[in-house]
This record gives C-alpha cells, sequence and structure tokens, in this order.
C-alpha cells in the first residue's frame, strides 16, 4: 500500500517539503507520496492523533506547531532540550518527536569548516532555528555568541548552554564578529520580500570568516552578497540545511540512505522557477 508522510503548519501552502521528499521517492522508486496539510494551532493534538489512527507514516512539522507539538509526542531528548520538534515517526505505533534542524545545520557547517569544536560561531537570532543550531554547536564543543535584537532572549538561550555569551545587535557586533571564525545568520532578515536587509555589511567581515545564511528565499541573501564583497571564501546558503534537515527525517521515517542530490535539486529548481514566476516559497 501507498505510504503518506506530510508536513503540518499553518500556513503551509507553500512549503518545499513535498517537492523535495517526493523528489526523493521518485528517484528511489518507492510507492510513497508526501502532502501538506494545513493545521491551526487549536487542531494540533487531533491533527496528530488523527494521523496516527489514519497510518500515516511520518510528518514534518513546521511553523507555527514545532513548540506546541512536543507535548504530543515522545520526544527524544535532544528535542526536549531545544524545545521544539520538526519531525514525528509513527513506526513504532506512538508518536515519537525529533528535532532536524539542529542536525541539517552541524552536517553544513562539518562539510564546510570541518572540526567544529573550538571554533568560534556567532548566531544572529535566538528565535527557534538558532535555538536547535546553537544546541548541536555547543555540544561540539565550539564557543557561541547569541546577537540578537531582543537581548533577554539572547541572554535566556545563552544559559541553556555550556559555553556561551550573547550580545545585543549594536555596540560590541563588530569586534566579536572580527574575533569569529563562523558568522550565521538564524534570523529571518533578508527573507522575502525584504530582499536588501542584513544585519551585518562587508566592512565588518573578513575572508577567513564563514559566512553561513540559514535564509534561502532567495538562495542569495544581501548578507551572501556582503561576504562575496567582503572577500569570504566559504559562503554557505540555506537550501543546504533545508535539504540536510529533510534528510534527516527521510531516514528516520524509512531507515534509508536519502538521494540528497536529487532533493536538493529539486529544491533549488523549484526556488529558481518560482522566483521566475514570481510566486514566493515562505516555509520549509
Ligand atoms: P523565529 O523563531 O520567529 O525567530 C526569528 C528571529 O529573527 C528572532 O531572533 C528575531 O529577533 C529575529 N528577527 C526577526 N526580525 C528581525 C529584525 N528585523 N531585526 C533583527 N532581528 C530580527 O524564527 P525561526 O523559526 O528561528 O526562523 C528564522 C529564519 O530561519 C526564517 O527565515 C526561517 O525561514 C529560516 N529557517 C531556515 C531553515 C533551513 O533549513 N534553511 C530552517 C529553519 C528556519 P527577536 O527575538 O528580537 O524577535
Amino acid at each position: 500500500m501507498k505510504k503518506i508522510y506530510g508536513i503540518i503548519g499553518d500556513p503551509v501552502a507553500h512549503s518545499l517539503s513535498p517537492v523535495m521528499h517526493n523528489a526523493a521517492f521518485e528517484e528511489l522508486g518507492m510507492d510513497a507520496v508526501y502532502l501538506a496539510f494545513r493545521v491551526p494551532k487549536g487542531e494540533l493534538k487531533d491533527a496528530i492523533q488523527g494521523a496516527k489512527s489514519l497510518g500515516i507514516a511520518g510528518l514534518n512539522v513546521t511553523i507555527p506547531l514545532k513548540e506546541k507539538a512536543l507535548s504530543f509526542v515522545d520526544a527524544e531528548e535532544v528535542a526536549e532540550k531545544i524545545g521544539a520538534i520538526n519531525t514525528i515517526d509513527f513506526s513504532s505505533g506512538t508518536p515519537v518527536g525529533y528535532n532536524t534542524d539542529g542536525i541539517g545545520s552541524l552536517r553544513v557547517l562539518k562539510e564546510t569548516v570541518g572540526q567544529i569544536n573550538g571554533k568560534k560561531a556567532l548566531i544572529l537570532g535566538a528565535g527557534g532555528a538558532a535555538r536547535a543550531i546553537s544546541f548541536y554547536l555547543d555540544v561540539e564543543g565550539a564557543m557561541v555568541t547569541i546577537a540578537n535584537r531582543t537581548k533577554e532572549r539572547a541572554a535566556q538561550l545563552a544559559s541553556r548552554l555550556h559555553n556561551a555569551d550573547f550580545i545585543g545587535l549594536e555596540g560590541e557586533l563588530e569586534r566579536r564578529i572580527k574575533a569569529s571564525d563562523i558568522l550565521i545568520n538564524a534570523t529571518s532578515v533578508g527573507m522575502h520580500p525584504n530582499e536588501d536587509a542584513t544585519l551585518v555589511n562587508a566592512d565588518l567581515m573578513h575572508p577567513d570568516l564563514v559566512v553561513f545564511d540559514i535564509v534561502y528565499n532567495p538562495m542569495e541573501t544581501k548578507l551572501l552578497k556582503e561576504a562575496k564583497k567582503a572577500g569570504v571564501k566559504k559562503i554557505v546558503d540555506g537550501v543546504k540545511m533545508l535539504v540536510y534537515q529533510g534528510a534527516a527525517s527521510f531516514k528516520i521515517w524509512t531507515k534509508m540512505e536519502p538521494p540528497i542530490e536529487a532533493m536538493e535539486k529539486a529544491v533549488r529548481d523549484a526556488l529558481i522557477r518560482d522566483r521566475l514566476h514570481s510566486r514566493i516559497f515562505y516555509i520549509l
């Protein structure tokens, strides 16, 4: 029987996950389909229970349901610590929750930087994505600085990590970036339609800085353009993280090796196609 997977969120109609996972199923010749389901926050518990009863094999969870969904699953320890899930697996009969955002970002950074231990990473943002990314970097032994517009949120996040401090977005930011090995934008700044926005300009960067923007629409954000201007050698866009978090979910559900190249191509093609037709994807 055809297996059904999907993503729940609100809004969810423009999610890239169906394109990405359906490309993976096709590549591997699997009899499976991945669909988007709009689920209002108040319906979340029923949606998860309903999915289990209907025999849905696996779900992704996106904005604004990632935190609340924790209450309705048996979550793995890491997801509990992060405080959010983006993946539910139903194969054991009970819904089990995982967070693959951090796994995706760590894979991107390991490919780009190599060893993370001892590296100084400055993360812009203290929201859900910043939480997942900072948790994994902290476990790997990076020295993490959280820089956030709302300084109290930065302080709160830094206090949950082993080797981290925090700053606001003014004053100290310049000095800290100059002393960093890795700069990650985990805010929504620069995302369509505000494509001319960036929290950091070229004059604050140095060529040996790794610059990673998790925003993937547009693929080349203003931050990444500024990094090019500054002569930065290692620049990474948000598509890789999107694909790697999806690949980690795919592996949890199917226990199979995800066809990464086909998934990435499907996402990049969809983003280009959509920009050509002036339609816009907002979410994972
Ligand atoms: P979130 O929980 O809503 O957090 C948003 C963060 O952005 C907060 O730190 C917020 O600061 C900051 N922010 C928003 N507008 C700002 C502005 N004008 N100036 C300065 N800071 C601003 O969102 P999230 O789930 O972490 O997602 C953040 C971004 O990452 C989104 O664009 C999302 O699409 C993207 N994302 C990408 C991937 C991927 O796989 N590539 C995965 C997850 C998320 P305050 O605390 O001060 O409000």
